[in-house]
């Protein structure tokens, strides 16, 4: 396992030579300027889970 839905949002979001989405163009032919709210939902929820891991430790 490499990680989670928020892994593939990542590989697939990513910022296109004119600054937009490439996932978004791809997957739904939509123009989203990069990060797009999936890559910041993908980011916040990695932090959140990193968050929780350091926490976990110091306990
Ligand atoms: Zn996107």
């Amino acid at each position: 396992m490499i990680g989670g839905p928020e892994q593939m949002i990542l590989v697939v979001h990513v910022r296109g030579l004119d600054g937009m989405c490439a996932g978004c163009r791809a997957w739904w032919s939509r123009l989203s300027p990069y990060p797009c709210w999936q890559v910041e939902w993908a980011t916040s929820r990695q932090a959140h889970a990193s968050v929780a891991r350091f926490l976990g430790g110091v306990r």
